[in-house]
């Protein structure tokens, strides 16, 4: 699953954990978070659902064969959350005997009806309920069961039913030992209108038509897998036919999006293809389908053969062509089938073994097909969110001591993992590192591991000890802060480096060193010990022109460097990889007056990967007579020009600040592009330099349509020229502004004004999207006193000018009444 961003319906800003103070956890006793007790071994799944629409409940009866793991045993306890248990009884060849039991606390306790040993199966029968929303009041952090417009009465919404059981809320939609450490294999009868199709784990194995335009399709899942992983759906979507090998791969896209659905997800077969090898462990399940959830809170979801993805997977010609934005997650959930579904984590302490290694994927996705340029951009975006990320230094990457296990969800688990895996790779040599995957998933295929499994499989392979690699990085916490500092002999001609390890706990780590000698690198790789100082002597001709660290960009590091502009030039000139090249650029952010750096500029502007030509573009300064001179015409080329439409986007621009007239024809011609980055940058440059035109243009764009990113561009410019019109299309945006503004102050300003402007104006469509999507968020704000605090201020001001702007205009009171009574009515919700 990613989580990283808990996106609250069409929410544009994601209220990250650290908007709010983390949870005090002072002063509280150790917590440790063991792998839970195997009292019960589950075996086998069978269900038959049907759906109460108006109720948003599910009728169910379970049939769960299972045995006592080891122990002997007379009870069988299960989770089952918010539910209504009308029959429990045991069912011996279709003959049902009651049984006693006791639900209570959301644990249903079931006596048995004698003692079994172990190995001795039984199946246990029982009818019930699952109603998502008590559960949900009940206190869990998320329904497992969702149904949307249900109701049919949101014509803004299409009818789908789906479930996401991460981490422990499948026993919200069925009885089970919810732990990650239970497998069982699986049948579903789902009873639904003909009209609509379903979707679950496994394969189809039959569909029979019922009374009353009903139809029940019967799933079946032939292989164990974790109850986490159990997935349903329901819906009015197209299913579009993809194969690979023999195995069919399905897309299931709503239906406008049916023409697209090839572009999005169409590389899915390749990429099966190329995991498949890479990991010489075939895709094991019988078929791979991918769909999508409106409203879905997270990114998406791995359950086994039936992958769900939040509905911005969902996207058309003007974002396509920029870049497939879903790409990577589809990489990610894919890989999960062997790392996460396959073998699956024992414990959620041990996320690590599913999600490092499904964030990994998307390295090793990006570097086949697109070259190791943008797997290393990759990497160095995924390193430095957790660098950026303060408060993660301590944390552990296999923790046993979190509040919640959503708290493993996190930039240590994902990005910082996928790094130490990137490490661990270079550490093994690439024959090694992928020996050992295969090794890890043929040794406990259908099985659950943790990450000793992964040090164990390694070991196996490589011959090498790993427990100081382990230790370090998956018990450990924390990274190298390294400073360093070198001086030339000249009688020995020597170069002495000192690398100065500056936290706490020195590491020790394997460590590639450019020593440039007459501008030339030459590449050492050196071993640093776990002290505080470290000292090397390099062979030179004369005083080195520059020392590079970290040079291959493997370590996961933060390192003091001083470079001048000539020294970063030199190092951009002379270096492969694309972490030299990019961080050279940067490095001379802060002397763009410096000759060497404008001629570092234009080179960057040339080069081959066009991440590198982006940052370029946004470094530079054409308002500047000398970069003006060195490097107009070229941005003017590449705006035109480029093959990539993000690089024409940024160039138009780097064009728009010199606020030069001469390429407004540039910026019009860029306002009726295909591709979104364009028509916003275009039209974000025809704002700075003629702002009465903007108005018109404004208008032009179908917001309904707009990407996240677009909107966020846009937004200011409607709120600006007070564009009516299109205020209910950022109504997701302003809906949040006291949040955002913590997050972004200007841009949160900027959603105030859209705010009060929709509260002083007569916009029903604007002021009841307001309310809507508050509606849908509630339940993510409510648990948070603060978020619910300012929330509810807003609403109370919003209200007061309302009902001051129908105080002026008294001839409007039919639609005004009609809001305001929109705006009590969710300030009531909020109570
Ligand atoms: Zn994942």
């Amino acid at each position: 699953m990613k989580k990283i961003m808990l996106s609250i319906g069409v929410l544009v800003f994601s209220l990250s954990a650290n908007v709010f103070a983390q949870t005090e956890t002072s002063g509280r006793e150790k917590i440790y978070r063991a792998t839970p007790t195997k009292w019960t071994e589950l075996k086998h799944t069978k269900l038959k659902v049907n759906f109460d629409y108006q109720k948003e409940q599910m009728n169910g009866e379970e049939w769960l064969t299972a045995s006592p793991y080891f122990y002997p045993s007379d009870s069988l306890v299960l989770d089952a959350k918010g539910m209504l248990i009308h029959e429990v009884a045991i069912d011996k060849e279709g003959i049902k005997t009651p049984l006693k039991y006791n639900y209570k606390g959301n644990i249903l306790t079931i006596n048995l009806d004698k003692t079994y040993n172990r190995n001795q199966d039984y199946t246990v029968y029982i009818k019930y309920t699952s109603r998502p929303d008590v559960a949900e009041k009940q206190g869990s952090l998320a329904k497992g069961l969702y149904f949307i417009n249900s109701k049919d009465n949101d014509k803004d919404h299409p009818f789908q039913i789906w479930t996401d059981g991460e981490t422990e809320y499948s026993s919200i939609w069925f009885p089970t030992i919810d732990k990650p450490n239970q497998k069982t294999t699986q049948e579903i009868y789902m009873t639904v209108p003909d009209k609509y199709i379903t979707l679950s784990n496994g394969v189809l194995k039959e569909s029979s038509k019922e009374s009353g335009n009903m139809r029940t399709d019967h799933w079946v899942m032939n292989k164990r897998h974790s109850t986490y992983l159990f997935f349903m759906g329901v819906g009015d979507y197209s299913v579009v036919k993809d194969k690979w090998r023999n195995i069919p791969v399905e897309y299931y896209v709503e239906k406008e999006y049916e023409p697209y659905a090839k572009q999005i997800y169409g590389n899915t077969p390749e990429m099966m293809e190329f995991f498949s090898k890479k990991l010489g462990y075939d895709y094991p399940w019988a078929k791979y389908a991918q769909i999508s959830g409106r409203d879905y809170r997270s990114v998406a979801m791995e359950n086994t053969t039936a992958t769900l993805h939040s509905s911005e997977v969902l996207q058309k010609p003007g974002q396509l062509i920029d870049e497939n934005k879903w790409e990577e997650y589809i990489a990610h959930e894919l890989f999960h089938h062997w790392f996460g579904d396959l073998v699956t984590t024992e414990s959620w302490s041990n996320l690590t073994v599913n999600e490092s290694f499904a964030n990994y994927s998307e390295y090793l996705w990006n570097e086949y097909k697109y070259g190791k340029d943008q797997a290393d951009y990759h990497l160095m975006t995924n390193v430095g969110r957790y660098i950026s990320s303060h408060s993660d230094f301590n944390k552990n990457l296999v923790r046993f001591d979190y509040d919640s296990p959503e708290d493993v969800f996190d930039v240590v688990s994902y990005q910082k993992g996928g790094g130490i895996l990137h490490m661990l790779r270079n550490y093994l040599g690439d024959d090694a590192f992928f020996s050992g995957m295969t090794d890890y998933l043929k040794t406990y295929e259908y099985q659950n591991a943790e990450a000793q499994q992964v040090r164990l499989s390694f070991e196996k392979t490589s011959g090498k000890d790993l427990n100081w690699f382990f230790n370090q990085w998956y018990y450990g916490s924390g990274n190298p802060k390294l400073e360093y500092s070198y001086t030339f002999e000249p009688v020995k001609k020597q170069v002495e480096l000192v690398i100065n390890q500056s936290q706490e706990k020195p590491f020790e780590f394997p460590l590639a060193i450019d020593v440039f000698d007459n501008g030339k690198p030459k590449r050492y790789n050196v071993w640093v010990d776990a002290r505080k100082t470290n000292t090397f002597t390099f062979n030179v001709s004369k005083n080195p022109d520059l020392i590079n660290i970290n040079a291959d960009g493997v370590l996961i590091s933060e390192n003091v460097d001083k470079k001048t502009p000539g020294q970063n030039l030199m190092q951009f000139t002379n270096s492969k990889e694309f972490a030299n090249r990019y961080k050279a650029l940067v490095g001379i952010k802060d002397n763009l007056g410096d000759p060497a750096a404008v001629k570092l500029i234009s080179a960057a502007l040339k080069d081959p990967f066009f991440r590198i030509r982006i940052k370029a573009l946004e470094i530079l300064n054409l308002s500047n007579a000398d970069q003006e001179k060195a490097l107009a015409s070229d941005v003017e080329k590449m705006a035109i020009n480029d093959p990539k439409t993000l690089v024409q986007a940024a160039a138009i621009s780097a064009l728009a600040k010199t606020k030069n007239k001469k390429y407004l024809p540039l910026f019009e011609k860029g306002s009726d592009a295909i591709s979104n980055a364009v028509k916003s940058n275009s039209l974000m440059a025809i704002m700075e330099i003629k702002p009465s035109m903007a108005e018109s243009l404004v208008n032009k764009i179908d917001l309904s349509e707009a990407s996240k990113n677009m909107l966020i561009k846009m937004f200011p410019i409607i709120v600006r020229n007070k564009v009516t019109s299109q205020l209910q299309y950022i109504t997701s945006i302003v809906a949040f502004y006291p949040l955002i503004k913590l997050q972004d102050p200007e841009l949160g300003k900027s959603a105030e004004e859209g705010f009060n402007l929709i509260m002083s104006s007569d916009n029903t469509l604007a002021t009841e999207g307001i309310t809507k999507i508050l509606s849908q968020a509630k339940t993510e704000m409510l648990k948070d006193k603060d978020a619910k605090k300012m929330i509810t201020q807003m609403l109370q001001e919003g209200l007061e000018k309302k009902k001051d702007f129908l105080k002026q205009n008294p001839q409007k009171a039919e639609s005004l009444n009609k809001q305001i009574a929109a705006l009590n009515k969710i300030i009531e919700e909020y109570k």
